[in-house]
């Protein structure tokens, strides 16, 4: 029988979605696969992306663990794709490989004032709150009033974690540097800024409910954001997300405010303009009666010492893989990739974030997996045909160049080793955030 030998590079959901819907797949052919990740640990963004105190969401990664352990798929952790191990490489030892390298950097925003010091990427900050490896350990938190624009989940995630008690988080797997930074946070105000209206917000309202019950936070929203337009009332009527974003802002209303020590303000119909470095200015914006806005003219300033911009995530390139710099995504059909001319390029396939742009949650890339691994396996005839195609060789090659991968043992080993730590105070986990310390600790 053939055998496929695959390599995937990148082991978030995406990847080990595609592994899992593969090997259970109706196919002609045995199938070997070898996930490959740059850092020492499984997971993606579901371990550095998704909120620490959303332990249902994290709680993913068990359903992930399952699919890693089921003793089909070797995993090499710590192997970066275009350093440590090429396409050239790939092509020696594999018949195809799929790229699910999903997307970690922050989407540009280009306002006067971005560049000063005290203005961040929600991006960044995230990796530094869930504890990535290659970022600092030390997080500037010394203003009292934060602008954080952006009106989807991520905007969300951040205003919370900067309005939130330390000690509210403190259960979670958060590491002890991001615990001890937060607990210093002088914080008391957090503004968030969208250019549209409640009704065109990208939250999801279970997200939204969940910021009006956070302990010693007040939500304030503006009456003025509510004088609803005719789109934002169909909208309202006819789609239940909307229906519900709206019902949860207007309890928010209607409650008493002024008794918590910190807040949490939605300012709608707010198009960012400026940030000096003490003050945010935005001009106020209004329906133009075509589902989109316009200015008004009318330019408001408030009090802001740092400025975070969620405006979404951008993928990156990889080396000697077509990039579309534009969308920051693999250019693919259906997870195909095509070249310049728009033409397949064989043997080479992506899926995620990498391959859609880094919208939708983890759930979306099942399906993505699903549509690539579809092509992969239809897609035979234009496999490579690798010289080295022995399960051990790339074992060797990655030996012969000093790489310290780490493996699922290794992944075992600091799995069981940040539970114990975390154990120890009551915890479910403590991450371990060094990436030497993660290797030295997989590799016992
Ligand atoms: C802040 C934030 C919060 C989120 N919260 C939620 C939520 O609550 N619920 C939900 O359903 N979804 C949430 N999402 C969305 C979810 O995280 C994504 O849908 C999902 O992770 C995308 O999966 P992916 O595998 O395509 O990419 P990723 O999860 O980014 O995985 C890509 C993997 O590829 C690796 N990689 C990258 N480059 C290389 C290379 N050169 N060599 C080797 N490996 C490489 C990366 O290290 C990473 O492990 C959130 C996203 C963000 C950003």
């Amino acid at each position: 029988m053939t055998k496929l030998r695959l390599a995937i590079v990148g082991a978030g959901p995406a990847g080990i979605y595609a592994a899992d819907i593969l090997l259970k797949s109706e196919r002609q052919f045995d199938v070997s696969i070898d996930l490959f990740e740059q850092l020492p640990a499984p997971y993606g963004l579901v371990r550095y992306g998704v909120a620490p105190d959303h332990p249902r969401i994290k709680g993913i990664i068990n359903a992930l663990r399952d699919v890693l352990d089921s003793g089909q798929i070797r995993l090499f952790g710590n192997v970066y794709f275009g350093r440590d191990i090429t396409l050239d490489d790939l092509k020696k030892h594999y018949n195809a490989v799929i790229f699910s390298t999903g997307a970690i950097r922050d989407a540009p925003l280009e306002i006067p004032g971005v560049d000063l010091p005290t203005s961040y990427g929600a991006a960044d900050f995230v990796s530094w709150y869930d504890g990535h490896p290659d970022f600092p350990r030390e997080w500037p938190l010394e203003a009292r009033e934060v602008a954080v624009i952006g009106n989807g989940n991520v905007a969300l995630d951040v205003a919370r974690i900067l309005a939130k008690h330390a000690d509210d988080l403190l259960p979670t797997e958060i590491p002890d540097n991001v615990y001890q930074g937060l607990k210093a946070s002088p914080i008391t105000d957090v503004h968030v800024f969208g250019r549209r209206g409640p009704a065109q917000v990208k939250f999801s309202p279970l997200e939204l409910r969940e910021m009006g019950e956070l302990n010693d936070v007040d939500m304030i929203v503006y009456d003025e954001d509510f004088d609803y337009d005719e789109a934002s009332k169909i909208a309202i009527a006819t789609n239940k997300q909307v229906m519900v974003i709206d019902k949860v802002l207007n309890q928010w209303r209607a409650r008493e405010v002024g008794a918590a020590s910190r807040r949490i303000h939605l300012h709608f119909y707010a198009n960012p303009v400026e940030f000096t470095g003490e003050t945010f200015r935005y001009e106020r914006t209004e329906p133009d009666g075509e589902g989109g806005v316009r200015g008004t003219g009318e330019f408001r300033d408030v009090p802001a010492q740092a400025l975070y911009r969620a405006v979404g995530y951008f993928g990156s390139p990889l080396e000697g893989i077509p990039f579309d710099d534009r969308r920051g995504v693999i250019p693919n059909r259906e997870g195909q990739v095509i070249d310049d001319d728009d033409e397949l390029v064989h043997g080479v396939y992506a899926t995620g974030w990498i391959k859609r742009g880094p919208v939708g949650l983890i759930g979306h890339t099942k399906s993505d997996a699903m549509e690539t691994v579809k092509h992969v396996i239809n897609g035979q005839a234009s496999w490579w045909s690798p010289e080295s195609p022995e399960e051990e060789s790339v074992v060797e090659l990655l030996r012969e160049r000093g790489i310290q991968f780490t493996n699922l043992d290794g992944w075992h080993n600091l799995d069981g080793y940040e539970i114990a730590l975390g154990a120890a105070e009551g915890r479910t986990r403590v991450k371990v955030v060094p990436r030497d310390e993660m290797v030295s600790i997989s590799n016992g």
